[in-house]
């Protein structure tokens, strides 16, 4: 028997599909479903905030993705997690709440030549869904600078930005020793130029993640409008030609329980299923690169050069200093009376290190005092390990993770087969240009020169990795290649643009060109990365595009 359809179809139940049930259904007239390959949140380690470690790498959560060989990473192939179930990303994610700069999204209306992703812009649709720790109880903190706080931030919104519950002494002393080589602290990082150090706020409630699922679908599953069905894997998405002969997307195939099923959408379809999921999808579905879709047999609806193309994404480079005289958590979690504490300290009192977000401390700087703004982001870890997935050092030490904001290299993201099932080929391009790799070492060495300042003498650093030994640029550039990482923030894939940029895959409204009634609505309609973790921009965009879905522009 034919389903009835719906009004609109979302497909991905990610940080920003979650957010699309919330609003999409809002309006009871509705019919809204919701679409998850992954399964429903109900696993312990999604929720414990420590648990990311036990996510990552999980086929429960994880599509474990793989990169190629990149050859600026010296031939090395990444893991390249992404989110699988309710909340995508946002279930697995480090928690960080950031918001960017203000250059990011001036810039990206400068791009697209709509002005509705200024920075004044983008700031009320940040604010409509926050609710900030500092406007609890009715404060509202006047800000140095003149103006209140809740001139900036939200209050009473769904998405919880929390302090953190934990402090290390060892990061306390890295921050005063940021401060001694020349950074100044910030007390806000989300106001438009977030310079300085500061420990990061994270979405956190009471101690348990605060994903996009926990924030904005759980509230709203009753709502009779709005059907979520997990397990549930989109193959394709199905077109039809308007009188006109415009494709005119109607729906998806799915495939629950082994049966692919199509259902129908009378007023859009959203993709919203993540910077990987979003242009394969496209691509399965017959837009994309025409040529390429016709060598796989894939029959072309909408021949669109930039699907899969611009992909980017900040590189992580791991810097790792043993440290003595103090204990981190490699030596605490390795120890069985140290996990003994922090379990008890958890379950009682929803503090310590189990209620960690990977990174604790941040710092944005410039790699070069000539730049106007922060191009480096420090993401500081009082733990150390090879690879996430991997075990812990058994000594002591501290990750200095430092990442280049705003890389101009760019990789694709191209179909192996016509077959969903067979993962798409992940080529992020890391390092390819001179300036990717002088900032590099410029980063290697601005690290050093923190961690050589007196307020860390007491614990006698030694540089573990890139090692000491390497010295010279070239060596600083090949060493980035050995311990550059993924800092899991891809985006770019289905870029946005004017009408008359060949490579932008969507408006500025988020409609797939060439197509009507389908839109991206995710991370990888950003065109270019911003300055910071990605998860809140992608709420951000979410917000932005469910007031257009509704109205239909
Ligand atoms: C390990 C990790 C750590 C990170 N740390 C931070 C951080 O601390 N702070 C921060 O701001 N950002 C962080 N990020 C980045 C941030 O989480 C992402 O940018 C953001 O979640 C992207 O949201 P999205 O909606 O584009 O995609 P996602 O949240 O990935 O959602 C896509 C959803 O679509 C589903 N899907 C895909 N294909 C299909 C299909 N064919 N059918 C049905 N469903 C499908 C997926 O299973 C997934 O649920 C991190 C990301 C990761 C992976």
């Amino acid at each position: 028997m034919a389903r009835r359809p719906y009004d609109y179809i979302i497909i991905g139940a990610g940080t920003a599909g979650c957010l699309l049930a919330n609003r999409l259904s809002r309006d009871p007239a509705k019919r809204v479903l919701l679409i998850e390959a992954g399964r429903r949140d109900n696993y312990l380690w999604i929720h414990v905030p420590v648990g990311y470690l036990y996510c990552i790498g999980n086929p429960r959560t994880d599509w474990m993705y793989q990169t190629v060989a990149e050859p600026g990473l010296n031939g090395r192939s990444l893991r390249y997690p992404r989110g699988k179930g309710l909340g995508g990303s946002s279930s697995i994610n480090g928690m960080i709440y950031m918001r960017g700069q203000a250059r990011d999204y001036d810039g990206w209306a400068a791009l697209t030549g709509d002005d509705a992703w200024t920075w004044k812009n983008v700031v009320p649709d940040f604010k409509a869904h926050e609710n900030h720790f500092r406007l609890d109880g009715g404060r509202d903190p006047e800000l140095a600078g003149g103006g209140k706080f809740s001139d900036w931030h939200g209050h009473g919104g769904e998405w919880r930005i929390e302090k953190q519950r934990v402090r290390w002494e060892l990061l306390d002393a890295i921050a005063a020793a940021a401060n001694e080589a020349g950074f100044e602290n910030t007390d806000d990082a989300n106001r438009g130029d977030n310079a300085g150090v500061a420990y990061f706020e994270v979405n956190q409630r009471s101690g348990w993640r605060w994903s996009a699922a926990r924030a904005f679908l759980r509230p709203v599953r009753h709502r009779r409008n709005l059907e979520v069905w997990t397990d549930s894997l989109v193959e394709r998405l199905t077109f039809a030609r308007t009188d006109a002969g415009v494709p005119r997307c109607t729906g998806v195939v799915v495939r629950r329980g082994g049966t692919p099923t199509t259902l129908t959408a009378t007023g859009e379809v959203i993709l919203a299923a993540g910077a990987i999921g979003s242009p394969q999808l496209l691509q399965l579905s017959g837009v994309g690169p025409g040529a390429r879709l016709r060598e796989l047999g894939i029959d072309v609806v909408r021949d669109s050069a930039g699907v899969g193309e611009n992909l980017h994404d900040h590189l992580q480079l791991r810097t790792v200093f043993k440290v003595s005289g103090t204990r981190t958590l490699n030596t605490v979690a390795n120890s069985l009376w140290g996990r003994l504490a922090m379990g008890l300290e958890y379950a009682f009192r929803r503090t310590g290190p189990m209620s960690m977000s990977p990174s604790q401390l941040g710092a944005f700087t410039r790699s070069d005092p000539a730049r106007a703004h922060a191009n480096l982001q420090y993401h500081i870890q009082p733990l150390s390990l090879e690879a996430f997935g991997e075990d812990l050092h058994g000594f002591d030490a501290f990750t200095a993770s430092v990442c280049n904001l705003n890389p101009i290299s760019r990789g694709r993201l191209r179909l192996r087969s016509a077959r969903f099932d067979d993962a798409p080929e992940i080529a992020p391009n890391y390092l390819a240009t001179e300036e990717d790799r002088a900032v590099a070492a410029a980063s290697l060495r601005q690290v050093r020169r923190i961690v050589a300042q007196p307020a860390l003498a007491r614990f006698a650093p030694e540089e573990w990795k890139p090692g000491a030994e390497f010295a010279t640029d070239a060596d600083l550039v090949r060493r980035a290649g050995d311990i550059g990482s993924t800092i899991f923030h891809p985006v770019g894939t289905a870029r946005m643009g004017r009408a008359d940029d060949a490579g932008a895959v969507v408006d500025s409204h988020l409609r797939v060109r060439g197509v009507e009634a389908l839109r991206v609505v995710d991370a990888s309609v950003m065109p270019v990365i911003t300055s910071g973790n990605t998860n809140s921009p992608t709420l951000m965009i979410a917000e932005k595009a469910a007031r257009w879905i509704e109205r239909s522009i």
